[in-house]
């Protein structure tokens, strides 16, 4: 488990045994997904949970011992005939992991956490309209504050980008901050000599809410700030598309009837109506033109009414598509909380079969504002131990 592009091992939630080639890593991965989700258990718990065998459960765990991943916690307390049994956790404070969210408007935010996603501090740089290498310069010396915040060992160093990155943490673009074919994982690997995964933000978030947010495995969370994006997660597994775009959603042309002019080019891109300068905007320019406090409310929410129609309509036929049972919405809750977020899912009722769709949920996230911060911990989390 050493460097950066370590992908293959990008594993969420093994559920079940493999073939014999890859069994190691992922029984491995089994042994400390179960111990990372319920904490204390003897190996027999462990063995009984996962359906792998006592010897194989003792052998993987005195590995894990050997480590220092895994420790043992003394006897059970369980009034039972015979020896007690002992009882093991994964070490929750041998490490912490660094966490970036680079898609914040005017900073970039970093924080130091712990194993279960707690943030034990925080670091903030403003961005100052920096773009490409000055952006990137102050990426670096972010990292050098949170990594000076901490004397516990490191996991790995986890990084939410906005834009479109692959697999291998390469940004193939981000035109707010100027990168194109950036390798910033491989440059913070370089730089930092950790384990560094770099993911795009919604992709991040989806994450923090499966892992902390007791969300459902087939979700989509879409992220509403600068830009939209959304990331989805199906049986539990990220969906990244074919060239990594999948959930960019925000320019998608919404309907057939125009629509304000975009920064893409295009016309009634999803983002017009949705993103936050654009709604914030919406919403100035019906307050300027109302002719009273009572006139101003009703323009108010037809503007949130108009944006969360837009989002059903272009949610609608992934819903669909996937069969998704859950829809979650990352942004300011004073513009998507009410009007707007029950717009959406009447919307998205009227468009969906009411028998396979019925009793799909739309709410805010239960993650706040460290969502991206807490989903970078679980990019890392995810590909150094095979847990989230
Ligand atoms: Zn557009």
């Amino acid at each position: 488990m050493a460097a950066s592009g370590e992908q293959s091992s990008r594993v969420l939630r093994p559920r079940s045994k493999v073939l014999p080639e890859h069994a190691r890593s992922h029984n491995r991965a089994l042994v400390l997904q179960t111990l990372y989700r319920t904490g204390l258990l003897s190996r027999a718990d462990v063995a009984r949970a996962t359906g792998l065998t006592r010897v194989t459960v003792s052998d993987l765990v005195a590995e894990l011992i050997a480590e220092g991943i895994v420790v043992e916690r003394g006897p059970s307390e369980d009034v039972r005939p015979g020896k007690p049994a002992t009882m093991l956790d994964i070490d929750r404070t041998a490490f912490h992991i660094v966490g970036l969210d680079l898609s914040q408007h005017a900073e970039f935010w970093g924080a130091v956490l712990d194993l279960d996603g707690r943030i034990i501090s925080r670091a903030q740089v403003p961005l100052a309209s920096s773009t490409g290498e000055d952006a990137v310069a102050k990426v670096v010396a972010l990292v050098e504050t949170l990594l000076g915040q901490t004397s516990t060992p490191v996991l790995g160093i986890g990084v939410g980008s906005p834009g479109v990155v692959d697999l291998a943490g390469v940004v193939l673009s981000a035109p707010n901050l100027g990168w194109a074919g950036l390798e910033l994982q491989a440059l913070l690997h370089d730089r930092f000599r950790l384990p560094v995964i770099v993911g795009n933000d919604a992709n991040a978030a989806v994450l923090a809410e499966h892992s902390f947010g007791d969300a459902d495995s087939d979700l989509m969370l879409v992220k509403i700030g600068h830009g939209v994006g959304a990331g989805l997660l199906v049986s539990g597994t990220p969906l990244f598309g074919s060239r990594f775009a999948a959930g960019e959603i925000g320019h998608v042309v919404v309907g057939t009837d125009g629509g304000a002019a975009c920064v893409c080019g295009k016309s009634g891109c999803l983002e017009t109506w949705l993103s936050t300068p654009n709604l914030e905007s919406a919403l100035a320019a019906a307050e300027l033109a109302s002719t009273g406090a009572e006139d101003a409310g009703i323009r108010r929410d037809a503007v949130l009414r108009e944006a969360g129609q837009r989002l059903g309509i272009a949610l609608a036929p992934i819903v669909g598509a996937l069969n998704l049972s859950e829809i979650v919405l990352s942004g300011p809750v004073a513009l998507l909380d009410g009007t707007l977020s029950e717009s959406t899912i009447e919307t998205l009722r009227r468009r969906t079969m009411a028998e396979f769709h019925g009793d799909l949920t739309l709410r805010m996230t239960s993650q706040g504002d460290d969502i991206v911060l807490r989903g970078a911990a679980v990019l890392v989390l995810s590909a150094r131990l095979g847990v989230s």
